[in-house]
């Protein structure tokens, strides 16, 4: 079997060339426009416009919430799957360059926005979260104006104020509690053009706070290895999964794209692993049924010893 067969099922083979092309330049297209967009943690306000303008296009209706996140309510069956991305940057947005594959650009994270994004303009009806302040550092620049990152101030609600907020709506029967939350993100993780990577995310609090084992986690895997996506699966790593980790009975899990020099302008990502990891989002809510509504143990039970596994 050779690279293409491994990576590309028959599912995203069938789609006519033609459209292939189109799709990838109008993606790349938007992910050039929103890794241009600045949008530093709490100052989101442009990048919210375009989100919601965006969806104003595709007639999907969209809410802000009290913290800034915006929201997609749908009421479709794949409307079970939450689809999240964060909205903010570290530092200055700039234009994607594509050198035969290779895109360079800041693409932390413009790739989770503008692959959702895609995601609904392919057609797809799933719920979705793009949140607001989950980078904890920001730029500054030095005297000999050489970058470095410092952390910001989180103010009184602390690590991904957005995801949190969102939550607690969950919690509070605010808004639809999804089956399970994939939260699209970047990662330097992995080595570029390997292809996406797939985990539940931990918490900050040490090894022994994973929520493991996640039901949805291990779906998603079994899902993926069926059609034969090319992804890999680790544990770990920090982001907005970590919040939805505390909800009760929410399954999550983080679709991540490598990228190299990450938090910098010239962040560094292979297309095909971008495609890749917007296949397995879609294929996620085409086969969203096969997700079972298990019960997932919220990380603080297991770290309050509520529940020993
Ligand atoms: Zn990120």
């Amino acid at each position: 079997m050779n690279m293409e067969e491994k990576f590309f099922p028959p599912m995203i083979m069938e789609r006519p060339k033609a459209e292939q092309k189109e799709n990838q330049e109008r993606f790349i297209e938007t992910l050039n426009q929103v890794s241009q967009i600045e949008s530093l943690s709490g100052q989101e306000e442009k990048m919210r416009q375009y989100i919601e303008g965006e969806l104003e296009r595709m007639a999907v209706q969209s809410e802000r919430d009290a913290k800034g996140n915006i929201w997609i309510h749908s009421d479709s069956p794949e409307g079970e799957i939450l689809l999240c991305a964060h909205m903010d940057k570290v530092g200055k947005g700039c234009s994607v360059e594509n050198e035969g594959g290779r895109v360079k650009g800041r693409f932390d994270d413009a790739f989770g926005i503008s692959a959702i994004l895609e995601v609904l303009k392919n057609g797809k009806r799933p719920s979705a979260l793009f949140t607001v302040e989950e980078e904890c550092e920001t730029e500054v620049a030095n005297e000999a104006g050489e970058i470095g990152m410092k952390m910001r101030d989180l103010g009184a609600t602390g690590f991904n104020a957005g995801a949190n907020f969102a939550v607690g709506r969950i919690e509070d029967g605010e808004v639809r509690k999804p089956k399970m939350v994939v939260n699209v993100d970047v990662s330097a993780k992995a080595s570029i053009g390997e292809g996406p990577l797939i985990y539940q995310s931990c918490t900050p609090f040490g090894t022994n706070t994973f929520r493991f084992p996640s039901g949805a986690l291990k779906d998603v895997v079994r899902i993926v290895n069926k059609n034969e996506m090319g992804a890999k699966v680790i544990h770990g790593g920090a982001n907005d999964a970590i919040e939805f980790t505390f909800a009760k009975n929410v399954g999550v899990v983080t679709v991540q794209v490598p990228v190299e020099n990450m938090h910098s302008t010239n962040e560094l990502a292979d297309l095909g692993d971008m495609r890749k990891a917007i296949a397995i989002i879609e294929l996620i809510l085409d086969k969203h049924a096969e997700i079972k509504e298990e019960n997932e143990i919220p990380t603080h039970a297991i770290r309050d010893n509520a529940i020993s596994l």
